[in-house]
């Protein structure tokens, strides 16, 4: 297994200036940083003019800026100074998109330092040192929501961020920033390849500027199509060099199935119907409610949060492997959006649980063999988990004795139906319950959807209703299959002390919102009984007793005749990914995919075709409380035409559309 771990920055210092010991090169001007980087890049790519001009555009709702070398921010800095400037006391019109790639990123304290040196922007410099990350590989998505500022770091080589950005017109980037040491010093990032793919995300007014002059990036930026001049460099250097795209040409995509929809041709969506009162269907809604979209819940119960949804307590923590998979990525990101959502209602009171630290206990070898590979590997940063030894643990969790774990500091439960009944309270959103849909169909530019005698009608539809309808998923080519979970609910009498702290074991024990404890769940598919079983009781108790030996009186005998738990069906896909986004128009899959051979060039198959405004939010199984978070923000991109909030591969990998496409690909499907 390829390890992955990031180097970070080491430093040496001259005169305040840091520089990286890998490449024997300063990360800025030795005379004035700051203003080196206002020469270069701000005025170079015309940012103070093109920034104001998103107020006399309102078809332009974003300024994306990607930069080669994060380094210590100073350009991400310097850059949102501006942007200040341009709204002083204004709501910003629109949206700073932020990339940057950085390969050897700072540890905190040195971006910190470097910071230090630089008062006029000490202001920015504690924003950007509040939401900078830990230093794990793949993209963090990092948001200054006061200034509409969205800051997307890729830790790791640049070539590999370039294959994960969101390569959709909806992705292109307006300016780039080419910094990156001396191509003497870093060979190795001044390819060919750094300037198609600049070209590659590129639109056809995009900008570019640089510090350098060198030869060999004037023609490759010229090779890749941009028209590039020279002007006057900044200090002591000679000349840099600047340009704007002069021929953007078209690239064939790599996976045409998974485009995503072409914004142009769709309706503008000012009112939405959701389908579906649970986890994944409220925070859709709110969403899109948040963004001015006024939305209508229909909800088969008569209640909300009836599945899943409704258990006392949802656990929620990273899910680390070893080689830091697709799995483990997909819900990276979407455990960095469920803290984004979630730390604030806590604080404020608006839903309860406890975000304060989890332990995945050890109940056998395996899982200290797992983590000393996962920290070796990956390098998982303390501040993200950490192993805690026997007495560490039984102290957290306030028992005597436990087993070893993994302590995820940030991780915790949470209540999952005060979550849905927060994004109920948005007032752009009615809720309809009792209402089961049973038809729908788009006419004259709108979505109509019957439930019983009711007709509703909106600009966008979403399918947000877990597993239970077949009828439903089979219309929607959605593969989900129920999994049965019962949990028991456990009262003070039923415990010799307090479990202070959410733990998982196979299963999980949690404190819940109510004073009460929960252990669960089983796994039982196909079982459809939704009566609680003694069975299940004993199954949830004993992998409690096994990892908090001191923490029951009770024995699942006690449960015999009683009615103290609860049973929910998880929503499960074949490949334990959600099911997020666009749904694909049937016909056309079958007629450009399906039915042809699955070997010719990829430029010979047309790109998806979707039915307009229609999406899907399912399939979060057992690990929604990090996952619908991030889906409904990924719906809410694809409604407003905005760049995706996670890497393009996951997009892919939680795509509607995948499971045909991929028994296609494989040859296996019968035409
Ligand atoms: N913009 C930075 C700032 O404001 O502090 C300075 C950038 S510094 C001159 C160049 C940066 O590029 C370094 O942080 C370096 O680690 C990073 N870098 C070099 N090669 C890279 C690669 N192949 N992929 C990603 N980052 C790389």
């Amino acid at each position: 297994m390829k390890k992955i771990a990031l180097q970070p920055a080491e430093l040496f210092w001259q005169d305040k200036v840091p520089f990286a010991s890998e490449f024997d090169d300063s990360y800025f001007s030795q005379q004035d940083g700051l203003n080196e980087t206002r020469y270069n890049f701000l005025q170079h790519n015309f940012l103070a003019q093109r920034f104001a001009e998103l107020l006399l555009d309102p078809q332009k709702n974003v300024f994306r800026i990607a930069e080669s070398g994060f380094g210590s921010g100073l350009n991400f800095l310097a850059a949102i100074q501006l942007w200040q400037q341009v709204w002083q006391g204004n709501t910003p019109a629109g949206e700073l998109h932020f990339i940057s790639f950085e390969k050897f990123p700072m540890r905190l304290q040195d971006l910190s330092r470097v910071h230090q040196a630089f008062p006029e922007v000490a202001e920015q410099a504690l924003l950007l040192q509040a939401i900078y990350p830990p230093l794990l590989p793949g993209w963090h998505d990092l948001y200054l929501p006061e200034w509409n500022i969205r800051l997307s770091l890729w830790f790791g080589d640049i070539q590999e961020g370039f294959k994960e950005c969101d390569s959709s017109p909806m992705g292109a980037v307006d300016a780039w920033f080419l910094d990156g040491f001396a191509p003497s010093k870093n060979p190795q990032m001044w390819q060919a390849s750094l300037f198609q793919n600049m070209a590659r995300l590129s639109h056809a007014e995009t900008t570019f500027a640089t510090f350098t002059a060198a030869g060999i990036v004037r023609r490759g930026l010229q090779a890749a199509g941009f028209e590039v001049k020279k002007d006057k460099g900044f200090g002591r250097k000679r000349e840099m060099c600047y340009g704007k795209m002069a021929h953007k040409r078209s690239v064939s995509s790599k996976a045409p199935w998974f485009e995503r929809p072409e914004q142009q041709n769709l309706p503008q969506v000012k009112t939405a119907i959701v389908v579906g009162a649970g986890l994944a269907g409220a925070t859709a809604a709110y969403a899109l409610a948040e963004k001015g979209v006024h939305v209508t819940i229909l909800e088969k119960e008569e209640e909300v949060a009836t599945q899943a949804s409704g258990n006392l307590a949802g656990t929620l923590h990273p899910l680390i492997t070893a080689d830091w998979n697709q799995r483990s990525r997909w819900y990276w990101a979407g455990y960095q959006s469920a803290m984004r959502w979630l730390k604030p209602w806590l604080f404020e009171g608006k839903v309860q649980g406890d975000l304060k630290g989890l332990i995945q206990l050890a109940t056998d070898d395996k899982l200290h063999a797992h983590w000393l590979q996962s920290k070796e590997r990956v390098g998982v940063p303390q501040e993200i988990a950490r192993w805690v030894n026997e007495r560490e643990a039984a102290e957290l969790v306030g028992m005597d004795r436990v087993s070893p774990g993994i302590l995820y500091a940030d991780s915790g439960w949470i209540y999952p139906r005060s979550v849905v009944e927060t994004c109920l309270t948005h007032p752009n959103i009615t809720l309809e319950l009792n209402q089961q849909v049973d038809e729908w169909h788009y006419q004259q530019g709108l979505w109509q959807v019957s439930a019983g005698s009711q007709i509703y009608q909106a600009d966008a539809l979403v399918f947000a209703t877990a597993s239970l309808d077949q009828t439903l998923n089979s219309a929607l080519k959605a593969p989900l299959r129920p999994v049965k979970g019962q949990v028991t609910h456990l009262q003070d009498s039923d415990l010799r002390k307090p479990l202070q702290m959410a733990v998982t074991h196979g299963g999980y024990s949690s404190p819940t919102a109510s004073g009460h404890w929960v252990s669960g769940a089983t796994f039982e598919a196909p079982d459809m009984g939704t009566e609680l079983s003694l069975a299940g009781h004993r199954h949830n108790l004993q992998a409690a007793e096994v990892a908090l030996p001191d923490w029951l009186q009770v024995t699942a005998d006690a449960f015999a005749n009683q009615q103290s738990g609860r049973i929910a069906f998880r929503p499960t896909t074949p490949d334990h990914l959600p099911i997020v986004g666009p749904v694909a128009d049937w016909d056309f899959m079958q007629q450009a995919y399906l039915t042809q051979s699955h070997t010719k060039a990829l430029f010979q198959y047309p790109r998806q075709a979707y039915l307009p405004h229609l999406y899907i939010s399912n399939g979060h199984g057992a690990r929604g409380m990090i996952s619908v978070f991030l889906a409904a923000e990924m719906i809410c991109a694809e409604v407003f035409g905005q760049a995706l909030p996670l890497a393009q591969s996951l997009y892919y990998a939680s795509h509607p559309a995948r499971f045909q496409i991929r028994e296609w690909r494989s040859g296996k499907r019968q035409k």
